[in-house]
């Protein structure tokens, strides 16, 4: 190969883009913050401005292609951008053409999670795994699987939709899916500052209220993270029900696919074994395939970090110049 490619990745929080050299290096990196409310022009004039800051060394007439990890999915059947719930307000029609107009290359867009999932198994934690499922925690809930060292993505493109899994009763905070009891509603970060909150106002979350500036209202997930770190009983329960919820999940997925590997990225895997402890725990006793030891998949943090995104999405590219 002798052009580069970028990766963008649009995610729940942040928008990112990389330069990546043919080995999965990041060559230069840049982020900003998204505006959900913004308009597809908007948002489509941001990945190009971003785009050009990091191709800036080499100039944007030497990148071969642009893969973009977007909260939504490509319809394989139709080829038609599809965006998330949340996102729908975003026209996607609009997105894609603008960039598409306005960039100097191929551009390429598949959901995020799977751009991170390509990520792991090019430079990460899914290296030299033929079989392994990404989960990634964070705002959303989301997936990838890897079979036979490809992504499966079921008939439409649409799948896996781990985070949408049914896994309990309705939770207070419905989730944009629409369907009631799904693992997104119940595990995801703002499901884990809603507990906070739910604690504080029953009585039990006094470090967490004192931690959120007095204002009950104003726990969030973060401010769970910042208290279960200092050793808070409270919201230490709180994301030790979030990951047996969690690894629940993970033994269904264990039960259906046995994979070599589990693979934990997304902004919550950051609490290490406070969270992967009750994954895994959990994981290892309902899936009696794990249980009675006829299989021993491992449960593993992902490597990259905030970066399996942009690095998923630049493979993504390099796939279709190569
Ligand atoms: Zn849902």
């Amino acid at each position: 190969v002798s052009q580069l490619a970028i990766g963008v990745d649009i995610g729940g929080t942040n928008m990112r883009a990389a330069l990546v050299d043919p080995d999965g290096a990041v060559v230069s990196h840049a982020r900003r913050r998204v505006e959900l409310g913004g308009s597809a022009a908007r948002c489509a004039a941001e990945i190009v401005e971003l785009a050009q800051i990091v191709a800036a060394d080499v100039g944007l007439t030497a990148i071969g292609g642009i893969g973009v990890g977007i909260p939504g999915w490509t319809n394989r059947l139709s080829g038609e951008l599809v965006l998330a719930p949340k996102f729908s307000r975003l026209n996607s029609r609009e997105l894609c053409d603008g960039l598409r107009e306005k960039l100097p290359c191929p551009v390429y867009f598949d959901s995020d999670p799977h751009m991170a999932t390509l990520g792991e198994l090019w430079v990460g934690a899914g290296r030299n795994a033929d079989n392994f499922v990404m989960i990634t925690l964070g705002t959303g809930i989301g997936c990838g699987i890897v079979i036979g060292g490809q992504l499966y993505t079921g008939h439409h493109g649409f799948a896996p939709e781990f985070g949408h899994m049914i896994v309990g009763e309705a939770s207070e905070i419905p989730c944009a899916c629409g369907v009631p009891g799904c693992l997104e509603s119940l595990a995801s970060g703002p499901a884990i500052g809603h507990a906070g909150q739910q604690a504080a106002r029953e009585g039990r979350g006094q470090l967490l209220v004192e931690w959120s500036g007095g204002n009950a209202e104003a726990i969030s997930a973060e401010t769970v993270v910042a208290c279960a770190r200092n050793g808070d009983p409270t919201a230490l329960v709180i994301l030790q029900r979030a990951g047996r919820l969690i690894g629940a999940a993970c033994a269904n997925v264990v039960s259906l696919l046995e994979p070599e590997r589990v693979v934990v990225g997304g902004g919550l895997s950051d609490l290490g074994e406070l969270l992967l402890g009750p994954i895994r725990e959990t994981m290892q006793r309902q899936s009696y395939l794990i249980a009675q030891g006829y299989a021993c998949p491992e449960l593993v943090k992902a490597q990259l970090g905030d970066r399996a995104g942009v690095v998923g999405a630049a493979r993504l590219a390099y796939n279709h110049m190569d």
